[in-house]
């Protein structure tokens, strides 16, 4: 028996051996000391006055010996007791591998607590393992539907309360019945026991993985930002699939088709979340399978068209979508055609002609920009290689760079292999990178720019005018160009615009010893106003329009120095 502080010695119930009281507290004593569940009893304010053989883990628990006290937040709980009459209380603990389920008496008169503890270890322990068994798939040891709603009520809930979106992907492995019915019902367990490993491999850890029914699982992605970081996630679980999957010692191929919806767009509660979710893989296999489709819902229509324009622009490349379009920019200071800006056009299946404002920046936030500008990059170099060939006059073609390419850290290397590859003098290229891209982060455009003048490369400053940024950082750049937006020249001449910012970056530039060029030039008006302040060069519809390869080719060719414009200059010149 452990030592009592303050009891009579021989045990807290005196040991009077003499009369048959006496004899039966013997006996409740002994038993007491022999009962194999914890038996303490603790003073009001915490200090252990008795504890019984099989006590031994509690005492541990906290960490005390009879006669100590407990500690602090044990006290608390028995002075809230004691302040109550004929309280009991029950509180679960850990210790040593064991749980232990403790109910406190509080005894008012004469005053202390009395603790009766029962190891409940393998009570939890099989309680557990039937939850487990209820709510997991037994194949693939994942979530089962029951779970899987259950969580996905619990993380509706969070995404409510921090006004976050959530997604819910069914992915259902396509021919599942044609391939088990071909390997065997063995051999399909192994698979979908491969499908839910490849599964887990995929998503982060916080996400849940279920098995739903035969061979359709389902991810949820909590904390959604952005809707895009569905799409991401979409992606990424068809990308996942790609690699064949590891089945009893061979490698088998498998594909699965996805069906997303969001919450709060596609539904409110998981059941309807996870209808809308069926309904989408529904759309998705009729597609063609190995894809991803979102459910449709009342989700607003910008958001809507952005997600389809994602989705098209994923496969416009290999489908050979994209074109090139050429804008002239006329010289004038020798009244030619002086380079050509090379601008992306995506000849969309079901669109038409789509403008680049409308999917640049779709295909920047996806990060699709990278391929695409490659395209853009290799293409322009190529064609501008091809017309050499052809005779025509070397001309520089102007490459527009995006904010997502210029931070790459394989741009340099990616231009150096274009310019290989096609066999392209670096002086016939330029790039362009648009004011708020160079001004975002200062030394590193310093650097970059430094590492692309050496490889021979023109530079350019685009959208000049929009970034408000100071023109003093333009001294620090390497850059021969400095294209003004638009935005100032539409209007010069008029009361709106006198033309102020175009006169001061012309000024600034030259004095840097830069060439200016002015963009969006469409009236003589304006023409007559740059020419007055000393502007370098034009492009513009005064002079052209964007051309196809073939009709930029027949417009050097054609050009002539009595087209109106052109003439109007040749007479200023004079
Ligand atoms: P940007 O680089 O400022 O290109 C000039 C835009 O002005 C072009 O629009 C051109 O068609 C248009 N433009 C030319 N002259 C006139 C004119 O006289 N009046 C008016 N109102 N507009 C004129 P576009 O082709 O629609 O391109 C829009 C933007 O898309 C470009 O602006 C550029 O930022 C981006 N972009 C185009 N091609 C590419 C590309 O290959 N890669 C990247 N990253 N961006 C591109
Ligand atoms: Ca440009
Ligand atoms: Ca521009």
């Amino acid at each position: 028996m452990a030592s009592i502080k303050g009891a009579p010695e021989g045990g807290i119930i005196a040991p009077l051996r003499q009369s048959p009281q006496t004899a039966a507290a013997s006996v409740a004593e002994g038993m007491v000391d022999e009962c194999p569940e914890p038996i303490l009893r603790l003073s009001p304010d915490g200090v252990i006055l008795f504890a019984n053989a099989a006590a031994g883990h509690v005492l541990r628990h906290w960490r005390v010996a009879s006669g100590e006290t407990v500690p602090a937040p044990w006290r608390d709980v028995l002075a809230g007791l004691m302040a109550e009459k004929n309280s009991t209380t029950a509180v679960e603990i850990e210790c040593e591998g064991k749980l232990y389920d403790l109910r406190l008496q509080a005894v008012h008169s004469p005053g202390h607590v009395n603790v009766w503890g029962q190891d409940v270890t393998e009570v939890r322990r099989a309680e557990s393992e039937a939850r487990r068994i209820v709510h997991h798939d037994s194949l693939t040891g994942l979530p089962n539907r029951n779970l899987f709603l259950d969580r996905l009520e619990q993380i509706v809930r969070q995404a409510r309360r921090a006004k976050v979106m959530a997604a819910v992907h069914l992915v259902d492995l396509d021919y599942f019945k044609e391939v088990n019915d071909t390997i065997g019902h063995a051999t399909g367990d192994e698979l979908l026991k491969a499908v839910a490993e490849r599964l887990r491999r995929i998503v982060r850890d916080t996400d849940t993985i279920a098995r739903l029914g035969a061979d359709e699982f389902a991810v949820i992605q909590g904390d959604l930002k952005e809707s895009e970081g569905a799409d991401t996630l979409a992606q990424k679980i068809l990308d996942g699939f790609k690699k064949p999957l590891p089945v009893n010692g061979r490698d088998l191929d498998a594909s699965v088709t996805v069906g997303v919806s969001l919450y709060p767009y596609d539904g409110e509660d998981p059941q309807q979340i996870l209808r809308n979710a069926d309904l989408a893989l529904f759309h998705a296999k009729s597609d063609s399978r190995g894809g991803y489709r979102f459910f449709v819902s009342k989700m607003n229509e910008t958001v809507q068209r952005r997600r389809a324009i994602e989705q098209d622009l994923r496969v416009a490349l290999e489908r050979q979508e994209f074109a090139l379009y050429y804008q002239p920019k006329l010289s004038l200071k020798t009244c030619h055609i002086g380079g050509m800006e090379s601008l992306i056009r995506w000849r969309h299946p079901e669109h038409g002609f789509l403008s680049p404002a409308e999917f640049i920046p779709v295909a920047e936030r996806s990060r699709l920009i990278v391929p695409i500008g490659e395209w853009a990059l290799f293409e322009a170099c190529r064609r501008a290689r091809a017309w050499q060939d052809s005779g025509m006059a070397k001309m520089k073609v102007e490459v527009n760079l995006s904010a997502v390419q210029f931070r790459e850290k394989t741009l340099v290397e990616t231009i150096k292999w274009v310019l290989d590859a096609i066999e392209l003098e670096p002086e016939c290229l330029e790039l362009e990178i648009t004011e708020t891209v160079a001004m975002s982060d200062i030394e590193d455009t310093v650097q970059v720019f430094k590492n692309l003048a050496d490889l021979g490369v023109s530079l350019s400053i685009d959208d000049f005018g929009t970034g408000y940024s100071s023109l003093s950082y333009l001294k620090r750049f390497p850059v021969k160009r400095i294209k003004i937006d638009k935005a100032f020249v539409s209007d010069i001449g008029t009361e709106h615009n006198p033309g102020a910012i175009a006169r001061a970056v012309t000024t600034l530039g030259h004095s840097f010893g830069m060439e200016i060029t002015a963009e969006g030039v469409e009236t003589e008006q304006q023409l007559s106003f740059l020419l007055d302040i000393g502007c370098d060069e034009v492009q513009g519809y005064l002079f052209s329009r964007p051309l196809n390869s073939d009709d930029f080719r027949s417009f050097v060719d054609t050009f002539d120095q009595t087209q109106p414009a052109v003439a109007a200059v040749l007479r200023r010149q004079r």
